[in-house]
Formats: C-alpha cells, structure tokens, sequence
C-alpha cells in the first residue's frame, strides 16, 4: 500500500504530538502521525498515581534494560519509555520542571535561535499555567501545569529542614531561580494526567488532515538519493509505505530514534557494515552523546503512619483516598513522581548553579515498580543535574522489534562519582535537621554503616539508577558528532529531521518534558517558516 502526506511524524510521544498539533493546525498540511503503541485507553494513565503501575506494563511500556554498566557493579538498567499515545509523557512522573537558564544558553553554543531568552516564549506558549501569566509563565496554552495536591506533613518537615540546613523555601522551581527546596508542580488539570496526547493531540484528533496511526512500527526511512522521501510501517499485518510531500521527521524518543536512523542506512559506518545495511550517510554521530540523569535514593523508615505505605495496607485507608478522588479530584492518587524536592548546591558547584535534584516521596520500595515496603516509610534522593559520563544507544539488528544495545556509561568520570557523593552527603545533612528528625525511626536504606565516601560511592554503583531523562543521541550542534543543525534538520540530507529528546546537545538540569515540548514547538515554528 502506499499513500502520500505532506508530512510524516514518527512517534506521537511528547514531541509528535505537539508536532502533529501545531503541523495540521492552519488546515493546509496533511499529517500521518506513527505510533509503535495502542491508544490511551488505560485509565491508570490518567490517574496520577497510576505511575507505578505503568512502570512495567509492557503493552505500554517498551521496557528497555541497558547492557551491563561497567561502573554500576555490571548491573543491566532497567529503562521504561511510553510505547502509547502520548509517548513517555503518558507514563512519566508529571513533574513540571524547565532545568536552568544556562541550560539553554549553553546550547546556544553553535546552534543559533537556543538561548534561554529565546526558547522561554516556547515554554511559556505550550504553558497553561493554574496559578496565572507572569513574566516566566504563559496561560492558555495546550500543557496544563497545576500545584499538587494538599501539602503533606511529611513534605513540610522536608521544606523546613532543608531551610535549616541553610537551603532557601522556593515557591516555583521555574521561576526567578530554581535553587531551593518546595513542591513540584505537575502536568495535571483537576488531578488528571495532561499528557501531551491529551494536551496536544485531543483537540487535533477531528481535523480531517490529520491521520493518526497507532499500533504501526515504523521499520525505515525511505531515501531517494540523500533526500527522505517518506517511510516504510507495519500497522495491523500490513506493510505500507506512506511519501512524505514536505519532510520526514522523527520523534521516537532518545533511545529509539537512533536505532530507526541506523536501520535506515544513517549511522556509524562500522555499525551498518556489521548490520549489513547499505548505507545512506555514514555519520559516526547517530547514537553517540547518550546520557541521563542517575538517581540514588536514601530510604527512611517513619515514626508515624502517615506514608503512601500505611495507605495501602490498610483497605479502609485504600477506600477513602479511592473516595476523595472521585468525588474531589484530590489525595494521594494525585501525587506524581515527587511531591516535594529542590535544587541545591553541592560544594563541587563551580558556579551559583544547583547541581543536584532531589525527588522527595511520601512512600518507599526497594525498588521502582516493585510492591512498597511493608512498613512506614519515604524516600528522598539526589541526582547530578549535568551528567559529563556519555554513552551510546546502536541498533543490534536491521529487524525493527530488536531491542537496541543502550550503553549508558553512568559514573565514568571522577567528577560525577565525586557530584554523586557529595549530593548523597548533602540530602542526609538536611534529613539530620531538626524538622526531620522527628519523623525519621531509621534509616533504611543505604543505612548507618555506610558513612564514608568510599562506602557512599560504593552504594551508588551499586543501587543507582536512571530517573528516565535519556538524551543527547542525535545532538544538535556544528560539530562532527552534531547529527542535526540549530533547525533540526539532519545534516547532509535532505527534507529530513529529528525532533525529540535526542537532538538535546545536553541534558537540562532538571525533568526533561517540558523542554521536549519546548523543543517540539519551537520546530514546528521553522518547520512552517513562521519562526
Ligand atoms: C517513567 C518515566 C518517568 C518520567 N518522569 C518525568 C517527570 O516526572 N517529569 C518530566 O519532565 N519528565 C519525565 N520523564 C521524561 C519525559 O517524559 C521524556 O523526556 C519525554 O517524554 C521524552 O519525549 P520524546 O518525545 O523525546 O519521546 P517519547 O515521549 O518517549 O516518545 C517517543 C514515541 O515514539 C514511539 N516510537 C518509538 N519508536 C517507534 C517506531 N519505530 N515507530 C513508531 N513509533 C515509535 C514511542 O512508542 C513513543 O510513543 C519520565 C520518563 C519516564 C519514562
């Protein structure tokens, strides 16, 4: 079968949807939009607290493991991504977080038009802001970002001991400065999941110029020459191939878009030749520069029965946060990833920048995904804002079900073994303070006999773990490594481009959705000749 659109997006994740949005929106564009994943119909992905249950649901979830890390103990890393509409943003934690300034202004560096005072009117166009339009933030926009629910007693005793720990209360992580410890806003309207296939792609869905397929794996790009001329999917038995008039662009995500380059002919020369893929562009780029943010937890056992743990033990506690919800949208099944958290400095900070994040969680596990501990207990971890350890993601074969090798290198250098100890030292300096103190029976975990920074570091290989934040694998600059250029488009091809997680030069220091949305915008700008 083949069919023609003016434009072809792979992936309706964070990305492609905002793309299929904004590219169908004056009505004069027809767009296929490919999505490997069913529709959202899982009620728990509208539920905040569903989170945990999508972390492993493999009908949703591509559940990927990395090769064995050879600084993480030889350990193989379990990574989820979203294989539904609306992509990761459909699983992820909800949490709202832009990453810093600099960020943006870093990237600026051989990509013109990416300075942070240029990409905030992106951030604050896609933004629908609960507490109302200020200088940082936008109302109206498709994403809706809102304040969590009820403060919880837990969480205030993590705010103030933070303040006495020297640490200052702040408000809005994405407003004047993001250092400081308080709660997370969240992409959610009225305590439902705002993903971007509800925020972008809802409202879109009756425009005859749109086609959305899901359940469609995406095998290859389709080349004419060196210039995309569509691509090759399976959808429901079928092989079809759909031209792409204007371009081709791909947002399957940062560990999934290089492997679709790869099987395409677009990648390291030595790869294809392994592969025995006729290449189209040797470029030693695609799938280099993978890295993320790693996560290392310190778990508390709690003197008072106030944690998500006691809840869900106790079927009459189960019942009424059941009850609260429906009736009032609010509770604990509106909570996220993190209810509270901050942005602090280590003294390995170079500059006035936080360089560690801490999520802070009313419950605790051993690990995610797995049944919450049988006793009272919260968490609360560190992790390195501005990873240097870098990795790589390659195809393991021309067949598109096989997995990719992800490569993530965590811990490489002394920098971010030394950032993983100190951030480490600094959440238990402010869990020791006063206003913690009294909820805290014990330490769970990495427990009281681990004190130096030999042992800190030894607990970090051995129970650290990604907190989903992949990036960087077909990074966007002027160098040899650069597989795209400050427009998106893929360099030495034609009517081609990469818009999602990968195309980051760096990971922001903080979440990453709201800045693959941000990116998303912004393109769909150059891609119609508006920026
Ligand atoms: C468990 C988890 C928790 C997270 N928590 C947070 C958080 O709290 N806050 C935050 O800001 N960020 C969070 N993130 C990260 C954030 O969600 C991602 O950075 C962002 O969604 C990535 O967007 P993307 O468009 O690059 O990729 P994705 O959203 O992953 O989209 C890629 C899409 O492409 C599809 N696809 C892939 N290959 C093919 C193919 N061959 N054919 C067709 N379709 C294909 C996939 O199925 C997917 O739908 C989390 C992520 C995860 C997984």
């Amino acid at each position: 079968m083949e069919e023609t659109y003016d434009f072809v997006i792979v992936g309706a994740g964070s990305a492609g949807c905002v793309l299929a949005n904004r590219l169908s929106a004056d009505g004069k564009n027809t767009v296929l939009l490919l999505e490997a994943g069913p529709r959202d119909t899982n009620p728990w992905i509208h539920i905040p607290l569903g989170y945990g249950r999508l972390f492993v649901d493999s009908k949703i979830n591509w559940g990927y493991s990395s090769e064995p890390e050879p600084h993480l103990n030889g350990r193989r890393i379990y990574n989820p991504r979203g294989k539904v509409l609306g992509g990761s943003s459909s699983i992820n934690g909800l949490i709202y977080i832009r990453g810093q300034p600099e960020d943006f202004d870093d990237w600026r560096a051989g990509n013109r038009g990416w300075s942070w005072a240029e990409v905030l009117p992106y951030f604050k166009r896609a933004e629908d802001q609960a507490r109302g339009a200020d200088e940082w933030h936008g109302t109206g926009g498709p994403l809706a970002v809102s304040d969590c629910c009820d403060p919880h007693p837990l969480c205030e005793a993590f705010i103030d001991a933070a303040e006495q720990a020297g640490f200052p209360r702040n408000p809005d992580f994405n407003g004047a400065t993001q250092e400081g410890a308080g709660y997370y806003q969240l992409t959610s309207r009225r305590g439902r999941r705002c993903s971007a296939a509800v925020a972008y792609l809802r409202p879109a869905l009756r425009r005859p110029n749109l086609r959305v397929v899901t359940e469609a794996l995406t095998s290859r790009i389709l080349f004419e020459g060196r210039t995309a001329s569509g691509v090759e999917y399976r959808a429901h038995g079928a092989l079809t191939t759909a031209k792409a008039r204007r371009e081709v662009i791909v947002a399957a995500g940062a560990l999934a878009t290089p492997p679709l380059l790869q099987r395409s002919g677009v990648g390291p020369a030595d790869l294809l030749k392994r592969l025995g893929i006729t290449p189209v562009l040797a470029h030693e780029g695609v799938g280099r520069n993978y890295h993320d943010h790693l996560q290392v937890r310190v778990a508390l056992r709690c003197t008072q029965k106030i944690t998500l743990n006691d809840d869900m033990v106790s079927l009459g506690r189960k019942v009424a946060m059941g009850l609260r919800y429906a009736l009032l949208r609010k509770g604990m099944l509106t909570i996220g990833a993190g209810y509270a958290g901050g942005f602090f400095r280590t003294p390995l900070a170079e500059d006035h920048r936080p360089d560690i994040q801490s999520h802070f969680l009313v419950f605790s596990l051993d690990k995610m995904g797995e049944a919450l501990h049988p006793f009272s207990g919260f968490t609360a971890s560190s992790c390195q804002l501005r990873p240097e350890s870098r990795g790589e993601v390659m195809a393991t074969s021309p067949d598109p079900e096989a997995p990719p090798s992800i490569r993530a290198n965590f811990l490489a250098t002394e920098k971010d073994r030394r950032v993983n100890v100190e951030g480490l030292k600094l959440i238990r300096r402010i869990l020791a303070a006063p206003a913690m103190q009294r909820f805290i029976a014990k330490e769970h975990e990495p427990g009281e006999h681990v004190r130096s920074d030999d042992e800190i570091l030894a607990y970090c290989r051995e129970r650290g773990s990604t907190i989903y934040h992949p990036s960087g694998t077909c990074k966007m600059g002027d160098d040899p490594l650069a597989v795209v250029d400050h427009r998106l488009a893929v360099r030495g091809l034609e009517r081609f481009r990469v818009v999602d997680a990968s195309v980051m030069p760096q990971v922001p220091s903080g979440n990453t959705n709201a800045a693959v949305i941000m990116i998303a915008e912004k393109a769909s700008d150059m891609i119609l000749g508006t920026a």
